[in-house]
């Protein structure tokens, strides 16, 4: 009897092939003062995901977008188990972007920041985003 999980894929990433096709990074690309991702020409609907084929929620076309890397926190958390090669304790953040749609960021530090926290996208590690509470 094979041991349990080994062998299996514990989490999809980008690059890896899961039926023969490769899986694509879904995660938002930071460049150093945007976030990358899509804006629909008819409902402005904001997306963090770059080449859509269409507008997620009302199917029109999308073009390209920089969003800005400032924004208000709508949720967070502290985790406390390892998860992949992360080690607890590291905080989550759901960041709604200025001006822009909502994405989950990694905290520098492992706290709780309050609804309505103002944070910036500093950096990324591991491919995910990376975010401080904003000093003003
Ligand atoms: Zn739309």
């Amino acid at each position: 009897m094979a041991e349990l999980g080994v062998g299996r894929p514990t989490k999809r990433r980008a690059g890896s092939a899961v039926g023969g096709l490769p899986v694509a990074d879904s995660r938002p690309v930071f460049t150093g003062d945007a976030v990358l991702g899509s804006r629909c020409t008819a409902c402005r609907y904001p997306s963090p995901q770059q080449g859509l084929p269409w507008c997620p929620f009302c199917y029109a076309p999308v073009t390209p977008e920089r969003f800005a890397v400032t924004g208000t926190v709508w949720s967070s958390t502290v985790v406390e188990i390892p998860v992949g090669t992360r080690r607890p304790p590291f905080g989550l953040a759901y960041l709604d972007l200025d001006d822009g749609p909502r994405v989950l960021v990694h905290l520098a530090e492992p706290v709780v920041p309050g609804l309505g926290t103002r944070l910036r996208i500093t950096g990324t590690d591991d491919g995910d985003l990376v975010a401080t509470e904003e000093r003003s």
